[in-house]
Parts: structure tokens; C-alpha cells; sequence
């Protein structure tokens, strides 16, 4: 038995994927990556894909950077693991204070865990504790948006708002207030933008003046919907929902885990509308896409709440194991050097303007009703009828279909439903794009009409 049967046969025998349907892994051959270089991922064989959607939105810099393995070696030697509780380290410590210092202003506290859905979790639990110590303990539910994606553990669910991911789990969710999705293509109030004068985020106004002292939080992917589809937020959106819910003293969570670290082309996607949230999740590219990694940021006003005598019991009593793990603090903190030198986040101007206009050839393609992008995040749908905006039957699987379409080319990318989902690592280079746009471009052709490469 070669090493690729032997592999297999053993991951058919005992590993059980992450969003995928069991029965039908078997009759496609797993592709076994194994190693990668740059923005290149490479499988058994050593045939090179393209990294498009920096494994699952993680990757900056692409993978087995110089510099953040030199920080993760020099951390092995000094020191592998140490909690924090009851302890510090130094690592968390400048970690912490660099994400104060980059993040909007006013988030200044740092609680560290190691997936966004922790991080979205925490966020949660801090701003119901939060009124529960502030003298509004009727404050107790959030507001959400139709179409949310938070994370899979029980309070991201709760506050998710994608049916088919969710839905069977509603009797172990918590009640929430729902937005209309900012979808303005298929506006659920009818409406046209910018006609409309963002009605979708006007909506909270109401909400809020009939049940403003029972809601604790409003909880927001902040410009991007990315797990929904890439559904971008008309401009002016983010920040209507913050002044309102301000005006009403309810909590602003921005979860940024996706749209974090330059990836809307913005350091922080609150930074494009000048938002200040009282709460803030980040994860996926925090370490670079290296090493699992996540943080909650809380502002002065929410910590103080947690502020107490002892047995006051005040105390946020939440902590997971591996909290702020050294090795993992070692490399963001090399990745976030790396993005300061590099000034990446500047730089991407001119990558974010390729995929735009390659967008927009896609674009015109019969099956393709629409692309979406906010910076290096794309999203491109596809259609049945481009006249009426027909779905495609799901049993089709167009989406994966297309995805499987593309590996041939040298592409490996993700989609959502049937929208195709782009998402190349930020330090991707002109070529790079360039290969992906042809692949994705040549694959939707193959798969929708027939046409061969
Ligand atoms: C991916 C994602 C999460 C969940 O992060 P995990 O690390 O997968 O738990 C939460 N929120 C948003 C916006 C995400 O994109």
C-alpha cells in the first residue's frame, strides 16, 4: 500500500471533517496537503495550489513565515506554557498592550482564548454580566442581524442568525432580537439603496425605544457578513447601528474576528466608519494564521463593572485552559511587527483594486448574479437564471462543484452555498490574484456552461 492509500484509509477510518457531509467524503479522494510554501499550499503528490481562501481565512503573510517561526523557536526555548490565572507572562502582557494600542480607541482590556466562537462567547457573557453589576439586571437579551455568523458553540449559535447551520439547535438557544439583513440586493423591506436611507439599520430605532431596558448588546459583524456569503453593509450602515444603540446606552459588540487585521482593507473593519465598540472579537488572523489564537476586548466603562471587593463575587469567572498560551502570543506578535514593517495594510490598495476589476469580468458571466467585496474578501454568486436570480437546486451543489472545478487549475478556494468565496492571503502577490481570478473565471465557465478550459 502506497502512502496516499494508507492516509486515506485511515482518514476514512477515523476523522470526522469539520462542516462536511460524511457520506459523501468517501466518493471524492481526500486531498491530503502537506506541506506549504508562501501562499502555495502542496499536496502528497506535490502538485501547488494557490491558497485562496488563506486556510479558511486565517493566513496574512502566507504560511511557514521566517519570521513568526523564528518567534515561535525563540519562545520554545524560554518557555512553552504557563496560565493565566493567578500568573502572568510576558508575551500576553505586550500582546495585550499592542492590541490596545491598534484597536479603536477606548478598548483597552484584553481576555484571551483560542477561537473566534470563545471569543464571540465571552463578549456575551461580559455584557450581560456587565448590567447584571450596573444596576439594570432587566437588561438581558441582544440583538442580532438576520444572517449572522458568530461562531458554532452555544451562545454564537444563539446569536447566529444562518438557518441551516442553526436551526436544529433552537431549543438550546437563547431568544434574540433580529435586524433585517443589510442585503441590498435582495432587501427584505423592498426597498432600493441608497433611496432607501438605510431603513434596514433605521429599524434598530424602534426596536430599541419599545425594549431598549431589556437588551443588553447589540452583537455585529462589523461591514462584511462574511459566513452569510460576503454581504457587504451599504457605507454609513455600521455606524447608524452604534450612534443608535448608543443613544440608548445598549452595548456595541464588533465581531472583527473575520474582518480583522486588514483583511477589509482596514487594520479593523470599525476603523472604515469610525466606530468605537464597547466590545471587540478578534481571531483568524491574529497569530498570522499560525497558531489558534483569539482575544476579547472590553472597554474602561465594562471592565469597571467587573470591579469589586471580593466577595462581592464580581469577578469574571471564565478562563479556558490554554489561555493566552505563550507560543501563540509569540507568534502574533511577530506577525503584527511583520504587518507594521511591511505596512501592509497600506499596501494593499493596489491588490484590492485587481480583484475588483477581475470581479467585475466575472461579473458579466450568464450564471453569475452578483460579486460582493470589501477589500480582499469577495464573494461570487452564482444563479440558474440570471434573469430572474433562480437559485440553482441545492442537491446541484453548483458552489462545490465549481471549488472542485478549480483544484484541477491550481486553486484551492471554499464556497458558501453557491457563492463562490475569495478570500487570498493579504500578502498575495499581482500574479497570485491574477492566478486565482483565471482559475475561478475558467471554472464557474466549465461548470455552469459547459465549457471546457
Ligand atoms: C470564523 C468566525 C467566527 C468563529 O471563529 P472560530 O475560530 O471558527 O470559532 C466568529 N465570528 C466570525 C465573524 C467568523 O468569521
Amino acid at each position: 500500500m502506497d502512502r496516499r492509500q494508507q492516509l486515506t484509509g485511515q482518514d476514512l477510518a477515523h476523522l470526522w471533517h469539520p462542516f462536511t457531509q460524511m457520506s459523501l467524503w468517501p466518493g471524492e479522494p481526500p486531498l491530503i496537503i502537506e506541506r506549504a510554501e508562501g501562499n502555495w499550499l502542496i499536496d502528497l503528490e506535490g502538485k501547488r495550489y494557490l491558497d485562496g481562501v488563506s486556510s479558511l481565512w486565517v493566513t496574512v503573510h502566507g504560511h511557514n513565515h521566517p519570521a513568526i517561526k523564528a518567534a515561535i523557536a525563540a519562545q520554545l526555548e524560554t518557555l512553552d506554557h504557563s496560565t493565566l490565572l493567578g500568573l502572568s507572562h510576558p508575551l500576553a502582557i505586550r500582546l495585550a498592550a499592542e492590541l490596545a494600542a491598534i484597536t479603536p480607541a477606548g478598548l483597552n482590556k484584553v481576555f484571551y482564548s483560542e477561537s473566534g466562537s470563545t471569543a464571540v462567547e465571552i463578549a456575551l457573557k461580559m455584557a450581560f454580566q456587565y448590567w447584571q453589576q450596573s444596576g439594570q439586571p432587566g437588561r438581558k437579551t441582544f440583538v442580532t442581524l438576520e444572517g449572522a455568523y458568530h461562531g458554532d458553540t452555544l451562545g454564537a449559535v444563539s446569536v447566529g442568525g444562518i438557518d441551516l447551520f442553526h436551526q436544529v439547535y433552537g431549543p438550546l438557544l437563547f431568544p434574540v432580537h433580529k435586524l433585517p439583513q443589510p442585503h441590498c440586493r435582495l432587501c427584505r423591506l423592498g426597498l432600493t439603496h441608497p433611496a432607501c436611507d438605510l431603513a434596514c439599520a433605521q429599524a434598530l430605532e424602534p426596536l430599541l425605544a419599545a425594549h431598549g431596558q431589556e437588551i443588553c448588546a447589540l452583537i455585529v459583524e462589523p461591514r462584511v457578513q462574511g459566513a452569510a456569503g460576503i454581504i457587504v453593509q451599504p457605507e454609513g450602515y455600521l455606524r447608524r447601528l452604534w450612534e443608535t444603540a448608543r443613544a440608548h446606552g445598549v452595548l456595541f459588540i464588533a465581531d472583527e474576528v473575520a474582518t480583522g487585521f486588514g483583511r477589509t482593507g482596514s487594520l479593523f473593519a470599525c476603523g472604515l466608519e469610525g466606530i468605537e465598540p464597547d466590545l471587540m472579537a478578534l481571531g483568524k488572523g491574529l497569530t498570522g494564521g499560525v497558531l489558534p489564537l483569539a482575544a476579547t476586548l472590553a472597554s474602561d466603562r465594562v471592565y469597571q463593572a467587573f470591579l469589586g471587593r471580593f466577595e462581592e463575587f464580581k469577578t469574571f469567572f471564565h478562563g479556558h485552559t490554554y489561555t493566552g498560551n505563550p507560543i501563540a502570543c509569540a507568534a502574533a506578535c511577530a506577525s503584527l511587527e511583520l504587518m507594521r514593517q511591511n505596512d501592509l495594510v497600506a499596501g494593499l490598495a493596489p491588490r484590492v483594486e485587481q480583484l475588483r476589476q477581475g470581479l467585475a469580468a466575472i461579473a458579466h458571466m450568464p450564471h453569475v448574479i452578483e460579486t460582493r467585496q470589501q477589500g480582499l474578501m469577495a464573494g461570487i454568486e452564482l444563479t440558474a437564471d440570471k434573469a430572474t436570480g433562480q437559485a440553482y437546486e441545492p442537491g446541484l451543489r453548483m458552489g462545490h462543484r465549481v471549488i472542485m472545478a478549480c483544484r484541477p487549475l491550481g486553486v484551492i478556494i471554499r464556497p458558501l452555498g453557491d457563492t463562490v468565496v475569495l478570500m487570498p492571503p493579504l500578502a498575495s502577490s499581482e500574479d497570485e490574484i491574477a492566478h486565482l481570478l483565471t482559475a475561478v473565471e475558467k471554472a464557474i465557465a466549465q461548470v455552469t456552461e459547459g465549457r471546457q478550459p
